[in-house]
C-alpha cells in the first residue's frame, strides 16, 4: 500500500480505519472514477446493515488462518456421485456412516468439542426472518441455541449459525484451551468457507468473530485443529443430529419487524430477483419485444404444447436462448431474424417497403404470404419442417421446433450472401 498515490482512495481509507464517511471528502471526480468492491459496498451502503471490515487484522497475507495453520483446518466434503440413483444412494449411506462415526467418537469425547448448525429463511412474504439454530456437544452433554439471522441468505444464516454456535461453545466448555479438536457439521459448503474467510463478503463480520476465537486457540497448541464436515442434502439417510437442529430451525418464527437486519447477498439477491422480475413482465408487451416477436415456447410433452410456457428470459448461464446457439454467428444471426421476422422473407420487404415489396412466397404455389409461420411449418422451400404444423401453425414455436428447423435448414431466415448459402446445393432463388 505504500506504494499508492496519496489520493488514492484504499491509502486514505486505510489511514482512518474503515471511516465509510472518508467518500464525501473525496473530489467527485475520483469516486466516480474509482471502480472498486469498496467503492461499490460505499454505493449501496444503504441497502444493507451489516459492517464490513475491510482491513483486519486476520485478512493480511501470511496472517490468514489457512496461511498460519494450513494443516489445522480440514474440511470434510464428501460429493455424492454415482452414475444413478442406486450408486449415489449408496454414496450418501457411506457417507452417512462415516459421519455418524465421526459423530459419535467426537460428542462423547471430552477432548472434542461438536457444533451441528442449520439455517432457515423463509420466504419474504411470509413476514418472517432468518433463523439460525445450533446444537453444541460436548462429553457427551448437549446444548441448543438458535438467534435471529434478519433478511439473509441461506449461506448467510448458516454461517452466522457457525458463528454463534463457537460462541456458544466458550461459553459452555470450562476452558477451550482443553478441546484439541472442534468438528463443525453443516449442510452449506458455501458457509464452511465463509466462516474463516476475513475478506470482504456478506457476513464477514461472522466470519472475524470466528477467527478472534479459532485464532488464539489455534495458537495455544498444535494439536488445535479444526474440521468441518458436509452433511449432504438427503431424505433417505438422514443424519439425525443434523435433522434435530433442523427441525429447530424451522419451527421457530421470528417476525422481521422493522428492525431486522440486511446482509449484502440478500439485498443483492432482492434488486436481482425484483430486475429479473420487472424484465419478464417487460417481455409479455409488444412495446418491449416487438409486435411480431414469436416468443418461443417450452414444453416437455408435445401435446401440451398450446399450453406450453414461455421461459422468462435471463442473464444466467448464457442467457435464455442464445446458449443454445454456442458461438456460431451465422446461426444466432438466423435464431434472430426468424424470432423478430426481420429477415429476408416476403413478409418483412411488403412490410417495410424494400425492393420487390412483393409479400408472397416465390417457392410455393399460389403464393401465400411469406411469413414466419409460412417458413416454419408450410413453405416447400425447406426439406424438413416440425410436426404438427396445422395444430401450432397460428401459435409461436416450440423452442425445440425452431432450434432443429433452423439447424436442418440453414437457409431458412438466412441471406443469400450468408455463408449457410455457400454451403447449400440448393440456391435457385
Ligand atoms: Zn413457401
Amino acid at each position: 500500500m505504500h506504494t499508492l498515490a496519496d489520493t488514492h482512495i484504499t491509502r486514505r481509507v486505510a489511514a482512518d480505519e474503515n471511516q465509510t464517511d472518508n467518500i464525501a471528502y473525496l473530489p467527485s471526480k475520483l469516486s466516480k472514477k474509482a471502480k472498486s468492491p469498496l467503492i461499490d459496498m460505499w454505493c449501496h451502503e444503504k441497502l444493507v446493515s451489516v459492517d464490513v471490515f475491510p482491513f483486519n487484522e486476520f485478512n493480511a497475507p501470511g496472517n490468514r488462518l489457512l496461511d498460519r495453520f494450513p494443516d489445522r483446518v480440514i474440511y470434510d466434503i464428501t460429493l455424492i456421485e454415482g452414475k444413478n440413483a442406486k450408486e449415489r444412494a449408496k454414496a450418501r449411506e457411506v457417507c452417512l456412516a462415516s459421519l455418524n462415526e465421526t459423530f459419535d467418537y467426537s460428542s462423547k469425547s471430552d477432548k472434542c468439542a461438536v457444533l451441528v448448525t442449520d439455517a432457515s429463511v423463509p420466504l419474504l412474504s411470509t413476514g418472517k426472518q432468518a433463523v439460525a439454530a445450533w446444537h453444541v456437544w460436548h462429553s457427551d452433554q448437549f446444548t441448543s441455541s438458535f438467534c435471529a439471522g434478519g433478511l439473509a441468505t441461506s449461506d448467510d444464516t448458516e454461517t452466522l449459525a457457525i458463528a454463534e454456535a463457537l460462541g456458544y461453545l466458550v461459553g459452555f466448555v470450562d476452558s477451550l484451551s482443553d478441546i484439541e479438536e472442534i468438528h463443525v457439521f453443516t449442510d452449506s459448503t458455501n458457509a464452511i468457507h465463509h466462516s474463516i474467510d476475513p475478506s470482504i463478503h456478506s457476513v464477514q463480520s461472522s466470519a472475524i468473530t470466528m477467527l478472534s476465537v479459532l485464532t488464539p486457540w489455534m495458537e495455544e497448541n498444535d494439536n488445535h485443529r479444526i474440521i468441518f464436515h458436509h452433511v449432504p442434502d438427503c431424505e433417505d439417510y438422514m443424519f439425525k443430529p443434523h435433522r434435530a437442529v433442523h427441525n429447530l430451525a424451522t419451527s421457530t418464527k421470528i417476525e422481521c419487524g422493522l428492525s431486522a437486519s440486511r446482509t449484502i447477498a440478500f439485498s443483492r439477491k432482492q434488486i436481482t430477483d425484483d430486475v429479473m422480475s420487472d424484465w419478464a413482465n417487460q417481455f409479455r408487451l409488444s412495446q418491449y419485444v416487438g409486435q411480431h416477436f414469436m416468443y418461443p415456447r417450452w414444453s416437455v410433452r408435445r401435446c401440451n404444447h398450446a399450453g406450453a410456457p414461455c421461459k422468462p428470459p435471463s442473464h444466467l448461464n448464457g442467457g435464455t436462448w442464445l446458449k443454445d446457439v454456442g458461438h456460431s454467428s451465422s446461426l444466432t444471426a438466423q435464431m434472430v431474424r426468424g424470432l423478430t421476422s426481420h429477415a429476408p422473407i416476403g413478409h418483412y420487404r411488403h412490410r417495410f417497403n424494400i425492393g420487390d415489396k412483393i409479400e408472397a412466397c416465390p417457392h410455393c404455389e399460389g403464393g401465400p404470404p411469406e411469413t414466419f409461420h409460412h417458413v416454419l411449418y408450410r413453405c416447400l422451400k425447406h426439406p424438413t419442417r416440425p410436426p404438427d404444423a396445422s395444430r401450432f401453425s397460428e401459435l409461436s414455436p416450440l423452442w425445440d421446433d425452431f432450434g432443429k428447423f433452423t439447424m436442418d435448414n440453414l437457409t431458412a431466415f438466412a441471406f443469400k450472401d450468408s455463408p449457410a448459402y455457400s454451403q447449400t446445393v440448393d440456391d435457385s432463388i
